[in-house]
């Protein structure tokens, strides 16, 4: 394809990636702007639950990851600290399933199919010139600062610890997750529904994190099995650990004349309710339809036209943001009252009926469904 570009997206991450598909269906000319994967990029352990939103817009993209790589969630088992419990269920819910657990290196893999078989995109190794830059460099984006952008962090005490184990027992289709004392450990269902292997997100203070990490594989494994019991018999290592410092962040502007942010380049949450990338992914998504129905005379790069996008997602990041964040405090809270109360509030949103099924359609991706644009 012969410059000039329509679009250059900086980052070939799984939202630079999804991004450039949905403009070249578009009929846009993209330029994809992708670097050599850093080591550890490429042996990443961690396996992402997409919801019901995510699924539909890769299923279009013929991006999804074949059934081994994609396994579905048929019930979530939350536990608070002191016999607090909610549950949810697909068939309760009368969905195929709640999330899907993916595993990141097959979803990458299929995005770079779709791509390279795609003659509206290029991808180049340098920035190219372009009616339109969008930034999806991820949490450490440094195209970010240069567009004059004031990313705000706030660092949480605790890094993530990801791994992959091999259980004795099948996972059935049931994702797991423990708050105790500051820390949340989940286990997702992978291998498909039949599988019994496991991802691990394990959220934990930072000093109690290092120690994780050092210590040997069967010391590991033997700490794992006291925290979250017998739910799947013994447990083995099947990958390294490797670790994720956590932080809550927001830019203070999304968009500027001719330039765009999305994805973990614009917001992180907490990674505790899995939901950083569908947020990354319904920002692809928006951008994508908001450059679609823009007036013909207005160009690609129009900061009004850009605005309407950062309106549109803004608000659905921000509730994220504070509920993620929220439960991460209510939980890092000490013990007596403040424990007794979460996990009677626990045990009462359990039975909560229609404030329970509203959170679950949230999550689900159903809020990013509704594509608000709001004209200027
Ligand atoms: C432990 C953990 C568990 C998580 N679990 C979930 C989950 O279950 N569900 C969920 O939805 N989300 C989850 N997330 C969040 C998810 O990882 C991110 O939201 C998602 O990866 C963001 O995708 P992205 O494409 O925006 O950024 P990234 O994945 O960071 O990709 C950015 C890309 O840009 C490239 N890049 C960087 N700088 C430049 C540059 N200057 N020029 C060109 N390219 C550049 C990078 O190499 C990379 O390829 C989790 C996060 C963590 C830490």
């Amino acid at each position: 394809m012969a410059a000039p570009y329509d679009v250059c997206i900086r980052g070939a991450g799984i939202v630079g990636r999804t991004l450039a598909l949905l403009l070249a269906r578009d009929r846009l000319r993209v330029a994809l702007v992708d670097l050599p994967p850093a080591p550890a990029a490429r042996s990443d352990v961690r396996a992402y639950a997409l919801n019901a939103a995510s699924r539909e817009l890769l299923l279009r993209l013929r991006a999804w990851p074949d059934e081994q790589h994609a396994t579905p969630v048929a019930t979530m088992d939350v536990r608070g600290d002191d016999g607090g419990r909610v549950q949810f269920s697909a068939a309760h819910e009368q969905v195929p399933a709640l999330a899907w657990i993916v595993d990141v290196q097959p979803l990458l893999a299929r995005l770079a199919e779709a791509v390279r078989f795609q003659p509206q995109i290029e991808v180049v190794a340098a920035p190219q010139p372009a009616a339109l830059t969008v930034v999806c460099e991820g949490r450490a984006s440094s195209t970010r600062a240069e567009f004059g952008v004031h990313f705000e962090v706030t660092s949480y005490p605790q890094r993530a610890i990801a791994a992959r184990l091999d259980c004795d027992k099948p996972h059935g289709g049931v994702a797991h997750q423990w708050f105790e004392d500051g820390n949340v450990l989940g286990l997702l269902p992978m291998g498909g529904a039949q599988g019994n292997s496991v991802a691990l997100v394990w959220s934990v203070l930072e000093p109690r994190a290092d120690e994780l990490l050092a210590m040997p594989a069967e010391q590991f494994q033997a700490r794992l099995q006291t925290a979250c019991g017998d739910a799947f018999g013994a447990m083995k290592l099947s990958t390294d650990r490797m670790a994720w410092p956590l932080q809550r962040a927001q830019a203070d502007r999304w968009c500027g004349g001719g330039w765009v942010l999305a994805g973990d380049a614009a917001h992180n949450v907490h990674p505790l309710a899995g939901q950083g990338l569908n947020l990354g992914l319904a920002d692809a998504e928006m951008l994508a339809q908001v450059l679609h129905e823009r007036e013909y005379w207005r160009g690609l790069g129009d900061e009004k036209l850009l605005r309407r996008y950062e309106r549109a997602r803004k608000a659905d990041v921000l509730a994220m943001a504070w509920t993620t964040d929220g439960l991460q405090q209510l939980f890092a809270l000490p013990a007596e009252p403040v424990a007794w109360l979460r996990n009677w509030g626990m045990r009462g949103f359990d039975h909560s009926g229609p404030v329970k099924r509203w959170v679950v359609r949230q999550a689900m991706g159903h809020a990013s469904n509704l594509l608000r644009t709001g004209r200027t």
